[in-house]
């Protein structure tokens, strides 16, 4: 199967693709999505995680403390409402609120505070702002996540896609074992399964990568490690320093703390296996 036409997948039961960037799921294939991100959970098991559910919404405020909206302004999402003057309201309602090519017309909008989550992690660094950790943390979550790209191809390159994501805070030396140690337990999945994956290291789509500084510092000290299926980055291991502990105030150890995280793009396993093992469930890999 030439899994990366969307017409193919497209054939796939239980598969239905939305050009907007976006996909949608049932019978085995919500079976798979459900095994798969049940497979990274119980990997979060193995180092005691404790699960969080976060919102959608991020206040905008919180991740201009780590400057993201000045190094990934192209994926950023913002939700937009209305500004609920009566007026406003009338005049959006009253002159036909969408065009002929289904662009939404909109009036003044609403002050904008928020952005649409574009990584699950973010959520822990905003949740422990301001707490010493007496030792290390490690805690997982699924989040829908929003990142806006040039063009999207099914469960490739989404607007919205599913990240679960095992999140580690404590010492430098805390943090680089739990790395170090979930990659070699992630790497022994893919050997158990036969899945082609390999480790490459990586940056982060940094916008005008040579003017950012952050881009630079992860090019000499690379902190960022994909998991390439072909060409495409199924997941990440990202060691961020003590760059969260310090822009969140979170202290480990008398000093600001490390963190790292291990990221999943449950999509992008999806594309992963239905490449590699075909549409039928019969021939996919024991996910237990
Ligand atoms: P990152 O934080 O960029 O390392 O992203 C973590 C993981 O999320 C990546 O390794 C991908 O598996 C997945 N991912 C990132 N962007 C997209 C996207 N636009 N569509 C689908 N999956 C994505
Ligand atoms: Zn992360």
């Amino acid at each position: 199967m030439n899994a990366k036409r969307a017409d193919d997948l497209e054939k796939v039961p239980g598969y239905r693709w939305h050009a907007n960037g976006q996909s949608a799921f049932s019978g085995e294939l919500l079976g798979l999505y459900q095994r798969l991100d049940r497979l990274f959970f119980g990997w979060a098991r193995e180092y005691d995680a404790a699960e969080y559910a976060f919102p959608t919404f991020i206040p905008a405020r919180e991740l201009d403390k780590v400057d993201y909206f000045r190094s990934f302004p192209h994926l950023a999402t913002f939700p937009v409402a209305l500004d609920g003057s009566e007026e406003n309201l009338r005049a959006f309602a009253g002159r036909g609120p969408l065009s002929a090519e289904g662009n939404v017309r909109l009036t003044a909008p609403a002050p904008i505070r928020d952005v649409i989550t574009p990584a699950a992690c973010y959520h822990f660094y905003v949740q422990f702002q301001g707490e010493t950790l007496t030792a290390p943390r490690v805690v997982t979550t699924r989040a829908t996540c929003c990142r806006r790209e040039s063009h999207y191809l099914p469960l490739q390159r989404q607007w919205i896609f599913s990240m679960r994501e095992i999140v580690c805070l404590g010492t430098a030396d805390e943090v680089k074992e739990f790395l170090t140690a979930c990659q070699e337990r992630v790497d022994r999945f893919f050997k158990r399964v036969h899945l082609p994956v390999q480790w490459n290291a990586a940056t982060d789509p940094f916008f005008n990568p040579s003017r950012n500084p952050k881009y630079l510092l992860q090019q000499l000290d690379p902190v960022k490690t994909e998991m390439v299926f072909q060409d495409l980055a199924i997941g990440s291991v990202n060691f961020h320093r003590n760059y969260f502990g310090e822009a969140f105030d979170i202290q480990r150890a008398g000093k600001e703390a490390f963190s790292g995280c291990v990221a999943f793009g449950i999509e992008r396993w999806i594309f992963a296996l239905l490449t590699h093992f075909g549409p039928d469930r019969a021939d996919w890999p024991d996910l237990n």
